[in-house]
């Protein structure tokens, strides 16, 4: 059996050991439930205060503008479906087509409730310009989501120009940073976003676990009702042990961003080095302002379900941008967004590089493209 080379990094990565020991006193000895007012309670309670703040000093909050949620999914949906049926009199709601479905679902559901959604189109280079956004924003907008970074071609959104001209048109900012947070600086004050989603497991944090930004003085519907939890906004036990991992995590990464970002760019570079010099045809997708790491390759006449599987078969993980079904190609709605050619998008396969990815793993991926296209 090959080694594993795990090119999938903005599907999930790898778990910081740090952070897993960090989770370890919580789901064993230390296992008080955080609401209670024994001496027992005390760890728990002082460990969620702690991430709070930690998860809060990397993006640039306040420790009391941080929900702990379950992930990136929970945190799109509270902030969408949460403030939108806030408002009494303004109703619209403004996303872009290239949102996760995270995003792009709960739009869908406030529509089936009959509020208005407006779907921007990015550019073809696969971005929100605040030019875009000045066309389908009207008085009626009360919310403007658009993602930070876009999870299949890495483009990285102007999200304070953005954000701008919401506030310009009187609209809230919700910002999807799931691909962002803990890769590239995220500080929530310096963009003025009124809210941002994040999720541990996309920063070598655990599963299940995230948060979202709310920016202090606003009003949001409660995720859930019950308890006290999350200032009585989000009610449900702790999930105490992954918050604490989630906070490592962020913290590490953030400690280490630029030497990650430039070490995960360097194998990106080696990676477009070697196929430039290969001659086999291909495009990258996405313009200049990119996640580091991620990188959308579209070969064409190819099928990204066949590369993607043929690299399986050699230990090698990486995503692809489109789907067959027992009749035709599925192209996803990222590539189908920025207008890529039919026979590109079929061909499209994304490789996301992280942290832990070696040069030896880049030159593995790169022979294993040549046996394919050279085949
Ligand atoms: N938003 C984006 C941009 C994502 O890439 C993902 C996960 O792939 C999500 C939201 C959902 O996050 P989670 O898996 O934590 O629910």
């Amino acid at each position: 059996m090959s080694r594993l080379i795990y090119a999938d990094n903005a599907a999930t990565t790898q778990m910081d050991i740090a952070a897993f020991e960090a989770m370890k006193p919580f789901l064993t000895n230390e296992y008080g439930n955080a609401s209670q007012p024994y001496a027992f309670a005390r760890k728990p309670k002082k460990a969620l205060q702690d991430a709070r703040e930690t998860i809060a000093s990397c993006i640039g909050a306040a420790p009391e503008e941080i929900f702990f949620t379950s992930g990136g999914t929970e945190s799109d949906n509270w902030a969408i479906k949460g403030s939108a049926l806030l408002n009494a009199h303004k109703h619209a709601t403004v996303t872009s087509a290239f949102e996760h479905h995270a995003v792009l679902h709960p739009c869908k559901s406030l529509e089936r409730s009959g509020y208005p959604v407006a779907y921007m189109w990015p550019s073809r280079e696969g971005y929100i310009t605040a030019e875009i956004l000045k066309e389908y924003i009207t008085s009626q907008t009360y919310l403007t989501s658009v993602m930070f970074a876009n999870n299949e071609i890495g483009t990285v959104q102007p999200i304070k120009e953005l954000c701008a001209v919401a506030h310009e048109n009187g609209s809230l900012f919700h910002t999807d940073a799931v691909q962002a947070v803990g890769h590239i600086p995220v500080d929530v004050h310096d963009l003025g976003t009124d809210m941002l989603s994040a999720s541990a497991h996309k920063f070598n944090g655990p599963k299940g676990v995230g948060f979202l930004y709310i920016r202090s003085g606003l009003k949001v519907m409660p995720y859930s009702d019950g308890g006290a939890q999350e200032f009585g906004l989000r009610a449900g036990t702790e999930n105490v042990a992954g918050i604490v991992g989630m906070a490592v995590a962020l913290k590490n990464n953030c400690d280490a961003l630029e030497e990650n970002a430039r070490y995960v760019e360097g194998l990106e570079a080696r990676l477009a080095r070697m196929l430039d010099n290969s001659g086999i045809k291909y495009v990258r997708n996405g313009g200049k302002s990119r996640l580091p790491g991620l990188i959308s390759l579209s070969f064409p006449d190819a099928d990204g379900e066949a590369i993607l599987h043929r690299l399986d078969l050699t230990g090698i993980c990486i995503s692809t941008g489109s789907a067959c079904n027992s009749k035709n190609t599925e192209i996803s709605h990222v590539l189908q967004a920025i207008r890529l050619e039919d026979n590109y998008a079929k061909g499209t396969v994304r490789v996301s590089l992280g942290k832990s990815n070696t040069e030896e793993d880049v030159e593995a991926l790169f022979k294993a493209l040549m046996k394919i296209f050279r085949a």
